[in-house]
């Protein structure tokens, strides 16, 4: 490799942070942000800036390990294969191909999560594969669907949220979990706009904040319900949008006005005047958004709760405008790209439905096999762990660590422990590749070329800009292999771009369309936002953007690649009233950096789709529905064993499971722990001190960290972050419970008490 920097993306989260890699002469690497794109703007928080220390072997697997005698030792690539494709044929075998099981992670890149759903159901032809991140947006992912005929976590760029009036930011802490992104929220408010975070913790971010709203955990349905009567209420719905753009509005009306203020107080702890200030902010600019993470997202009612928060901007007016509407910011690096090829235990490329026949002929059609051979739907991600051991006998499992991730984690452990054989591919030694019969070290972002999706809806180019250690292989060179060995010869390439070839024609004409994007137009476009049918107009399929499934010709000419070409857009709020073109490009705006202009030329092509549903939604009808919702409490309450409610989510200096940045020195060294965040009037009537240990105990186990007092958090309610093993594992008390629609386990509530050890 030539000591050049080679531009690319964060290993990490959504965000997908540009940053150079550049070898260094004495070895390693350097990495650098770059200033070129538009979402970090040449930032990198401190996970991305040390991402190169889990390059080095120090830290990692350089080669494959197979179980000897109860221990695992290293072997030979041919021998570590042949033993994972003997064990899953004879499993099958003996018990049929349900009992093999695959699980996924939402850092996959795209061709990896394609090829391993291609993997699970045609060579394997098992329905049961899912993914980690059943656990992180599934949630939203089920709402926008319902409301909008489709999910892409954010419908616009992250560029329009400085030029929105109001941000509701409802569970979302980005100080802590994407640094750099909090700029945008910073400029809104600069431009004038107001930021309402909705937290049961005063974090980083809500201490920025014009107001904080602090409900109880779990809460957050009855909280949006309870805005939604108050605009009701106050005379502050936008009826001809109503009337115009949507469907369903009687009932989901008469649902938030059976919440009436006061009601939702007592539920929620919000105060009634706060409830008043929020909809006064929200309400009086032209343009406002609602942007959910996690909080609300992960509970056993997380569809529900999203959607009530969605009905509250259907019912103002504030979905498929300009600068306006509602978001999710997923969280895994790619979250977004991982939900959409088919890792999913009831998906198929491009976002089509397992169970759509159609979608099964075409799916099966670019892969050459019979669609009837295809399984249907299987069990979702909690559903599958729990299922280890009984009914599914063996596991492959790709970039992912359920023993620190999932919930009720000592449980989930004890599954994959029960399992007759557990392979692993990883880039570290997990928690969980400790518990395999075999695990492959496989070859990790700065090493590989590949796509992911960040949060925004913008297909981006990793780029390989450095040699892994020998002995280390690629992930699709896995697949490849196994496939070999399991008799189907064709059809799993090793090579990237030649997955994504398929990958594209396997998305042509769905929800996701991929098909007009190239590795070539991602590398000179800095990034392309799906759906991006081939050709200048494309087959569309979905309906899904703005007017005719295309950004229109009519985007105002502007320089290719400037950060800051959008910067001089006045703010939504500012401007009289924020229109649009004819062809429902917001008024006033340029093309985004990056993003050509359609049908400019003989070689045109579609310019991908920064904006979605500005013409119309992406349902039969065009019209978004509204979903009448109700308060129901969470899974667990709190009563008198179990008196208080755990809350859990992350700190700035660690990663999901931790497995990569906790093998970070300088990581490990801001934070090095978990910790129990006490009230201090609940630590008096504890007797806890700052630093005591402290035990936290659910129905399924208990977790053991020192106390970290403090008035951030509310007194009937503790919070731990969830990246370690052991003692402190915060996912050892988090409860199962999931969502009916989604499918998602409730991690952000359960109910505990607390026990006080005494000094550390
Ligand atoms: Fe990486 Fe996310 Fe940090 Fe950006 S914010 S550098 S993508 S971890």
């Amino acid at each position: 490799m030539e000591n050049t920097p080679t531009p690319t993306h964060c290993p990490y989260c959504a965000l997908q942070c540009g940053m150079n890699i550049t070898p260094l002469p004495q070895g390693g690497v350097e990495v650098t942000e770059r200033a070129d794109f538009p979402v970090n703007r040449g930032a990198l928080c401190g996970k991305g800036r040390t991402a190169a220390e889990v390059l080095s072997p120090a830290v990692r697997l350089t080669a494959p390990l197979v179980r000897e005698g109860g221990r695992l030792v290293e072997a030979g690539w041919p021998e570590a294969l042949d033993r994972i494709a003997e064990r899953l044929g004879a499993t099958r075998e003996r018990y049929g191909a349900d009992a093999l099981g695959v699980f996924g992670g939402g850092g996959l890149t795209n061709e990896k999560a394609y090829a391993l759903g291609k993997f699970a159901r045609v060579v394997l032809g098992t329905s049961q594969i899912d993914y980690n991140g059943r656990f992180c947006m599934s949630s939203a992912a089920a709402a926008g669907t319902k409301a909008f005929g489709l999910d892409r976590g954010l419908p616009f760029p992250l560029e329009d949220v400085p030029r929105t009036g109001c941000v509701i930011l409802v569970g979302s802490n980005p100080a802590e979990t994407m640094p750099p992104s909090l700029r945008f929220f910073t400029e809104l408010r600069e431009n004038g706009g107001t930021l309402i975070v909705v937290d049961p913790r005063r974090t980083r971010t809500a201490e920025q904040a014009d107001l904080h709203l602090a409900p109880r955990p779990g809460t957050d349905l009855a909280l949006a319900l309870g805005l939604l009567h108050l605009v009701v209420a106050e005379g502050r719905t936008d009826e001809e949008y109503i009337r115009e753009r949507t469907t369903g509005w009687e009932e989901a009306r008469a649902a938030a006005m059976a919440h009436w203020p006061e009601y939702v107080e007592r539920i929620t702890g919000v105060p009634v005047p706060q409830l008043r200030e929020a909809v006064r902010m929200f309400c009086e600019p032209t343009a406002a958004m609602v942007l959910t993470a996690r909080g609300p997202e992960q509970q056993s009612k997380g569809t529900d709760t999203v959607g009530a928060w969605i009905n509250l901007c259907l019912a103002t007016g504030r979905a498929g405008r300009p600068f306006s509407g509602y978001g999710c910011l997923t969280g895994q690096g790619n979250g977004q790209g991982g939900r959409e090829h088919g890792q999913k235990a009831d998906q198929l490329p491009g976002y089509r439905k397992l169970d759509d026949p159609a979608a099964r002929r075409h799916v099966a059609g670019v892969w050459g096999v019979d669609p009837d051979s295809l399984p249907g739907p299987g069990r979702s991600a909690y559903e599958l762990l729990d299922a280890l051991g009984t009914d599914v006998r063996a596991l492959l499992l790709m970039g992912s660590n359920p023993v620190v991730s999932a919930p009720r984690a000592a449980h989930i452990e004890r599954r994959l422990r029960s399992l007759d054989f557990l392979a692993v591919a990883d880039v570290v030694l997990s928690e969980t590749a400790e518990l395999a019969d075999v695990v492959l070290p496989v070859t990790q972002w700065a090493e590989e070329t590949g796509t992911t999706t960040s949060l925004e809806g913008r297909v981006l180019l990793r780029r390989r800009a450095v040699a892994p250690p020998p002995g280390v292989r690629s992930d699709l060179y896995v697949l490849h292999e196994l496939a070999g060995r399991l008799g189907v010869e064709k059809g799993f390439p090793a090579d990237p771009e030649e997955v994504f070839e398929e990958l594209r024609r396997a998305s042509a004409g769905g929800p996701a369309d991929y098909s007009g994007i190239t590795y070539r137009r991602l590398a000179e476009e800095n990034g392309v936002f799906w759906p991006c049918p081939e050709g200048p107009g494309g087959p569309g399929g979905t309906g899904a953007a703005d007017g005719e499934g295309t950004v229109p010709d009519a985007l105002p000419d502007g320089p290719a690649a400037d950060p800051g070409a959008t910067a001089d857009v006045p703010p939504a709020h500012l401007t009289a009233a924020a229109g649009t073109t004819a062809a429902g490009t917001p008024a006033g705006a340029r093309p985004l950096p990056g993003t050509p202009v359609a049908g400019s030329g003989p070689a045109a092509v579609h310019p991908g789709t920064p904006r979605l549903f500005l013409g119309r939604f992406a349902t039969p009808d065009g019209r978004a529905r509204f979903v009448p919702v109700v308060h129901r409490a969470t899974a667990e309450e709190p009563d008198a064993e179990y008196p208080l409610l755990l809350t859990t989510g992350r700190v700035v200096s660690q990663y999901q499971s931790g497995a990569q940045t906790r093998r970070v020195a300088e990581l490990n060294a801001a934070a090095p722990g978990p910790f129990v965040e006490l009230h201090p009037r609940l630590a008096a009537r504890l007797g806890a001190a700052d630093g005591d240990r402290v035990a936290v105990v659910s129905r399924r186990g208990r977790a053991v960290a020192p106390a970290r007092i403090t008035a951030a958090i509310r007194p009937d309610t503790v919070f731990m972050p969830f990246h370690w093993p052991g003692e402190g594992r915060a996912n050892t008390l988090t409860n199962p419970a999931l969502d009916p629609t989604s499918r998602m386990p409730e991690f952000k509530s359960c109910a505990v008490r607390v026990e006080v050890l005494g000094p550390a």
